[in-house]
């Protein structure tokens, strides 16, 4: 099986490195030269341009940022669309909104090219260790075809549906995921100024039906510690927050606790931490209520 892959940063560097160790043929693109430079040394062959990472593949993987460069490569001159063979399939495994699927969707049928999307579930450290999740919407007869690709980058995938519904599902996955960021910060930063041990407050909260993943996982290894290096970039989360923000307001669903989350987002952006992990609200509302970092020892 050929393999393009189009899009090497924090996430898709380290799926597609892990077809690379798992033997796959693959063929890298990204802007950023080094990043293909360095999978090109593992044994990826580096393309080009969008043009050389489709041509001879039976898969393309997108992993870009956002809505905008997706359907730059996708649908754009010199775009995916343009390029692959239609006995192959694409796949985007970013993370888009509704609106944005579903026109792929319909372009790549418009071609007769196959298209799924695959977001990804689970921290960049997982998809370092080749443990993600994906959230695969895709029509079933293809299955057979992809599900053991995505099996070589992760452990787990949910076939959610039809292309468009792995995107619904991370929407849906994403708004909590980005919602007890909001909440886990409150409650830290609240814990410390009520003079509670830190430690033995964390130990509670992951020992109880207060636990959510991201406080379990995320926070010791991140923010706790003092690591504000992107795992999962702040400027990416307010992208994703607001994308399930705009679904319910299209599809008008009320949703107060993801509308304030995103503003927070909005705010901590706007004092100065582009560039930090989504863990940085913790910081961010110790510094709103001139407390200190929260810290575990
Ligand atoms: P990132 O910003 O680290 O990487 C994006 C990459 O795309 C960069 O290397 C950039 O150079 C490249 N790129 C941008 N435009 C391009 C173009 N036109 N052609 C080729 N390459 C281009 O982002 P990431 O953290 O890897 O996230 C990628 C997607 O996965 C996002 O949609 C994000 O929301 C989603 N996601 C992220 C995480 C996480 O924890 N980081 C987890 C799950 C899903």
């Amino acid at each position: 099986m050929n393999i393009g892959f189009i899009g090497l940063g924090r996430m898709g560097f380290s799926l597609a490195r892990s077809l690379v160790s798992k033997g796959e043929t693959v063929c890298v693109f990204d802007l950023n030269a080094e990043a293909a430079q360095k999978l090109e040394a593992e044994g990826a062959r580096r393309a080009q341009n969008v043009a050389e990472a489709c041509k001879d593949a039976d898969i393309v993987f997108t992993m870009l940022p956002g809505p905008k460069q997706v359907l730059a490569v996708a649908l754009g001159a010199e775009g995916i669309i343009e390029n692959l063979p239609a006995t192959s399939i694409y796949i985007d495994m970013s993370t888009v909104d509704v609106d944005t699927v579903d026109a792929l969707a319909q372009a790549f049928a418009d071609k007769g090219i196959a298209f799924g999307d695959a977001p990804v579930g689970r921290l960049a450290a997982h998809a370092d260790k080749g443990e993600s999740l994906f959230m695969l919407g895709i029509d079933g007869q293809h299955l057979p075809k992809v599900e053991p690709v995505f099996y070589k980058m992760g452990t787990t995938v949910y076939h959610c549906g039809k292309a468009g519904d792995g995107t619904r599902t991370k929407l849906i996955n994403n708004m909590m995921v980005l919602c007890y960021c909001q909440i886990n910060s409150e409650a830290l930063v609240l814990a410390q100024s009520l003079g509670l041990d830190l430690n033995t407050t964390f130990e509670v909260l992951t020992s109880t039906t207060a636990s959510n993943g991201q406080l379990k996982e995320k926070w010791p290894n991140k923010v706790l510690k003092g690591d504000l290096s992107p795992g999962f970039d702040l400027a990416l989360g307010y992208k994703d927050i607001s994308l399930a923000s705009n679904a319910g307001a299209s599809s008008q669903v009320a949703l107060p606790v993801c509308d304030t989350a995103r503003n927070v987002f909005r705010m901590a952006l706007a004092s100065g931490r582009v560039g930090q992990d989504t863990s940085c609200i913790t910081d961010f509302w110790a510094e709103l209520n001139h407390r200190p970092s929260p810290r575990l020892k």
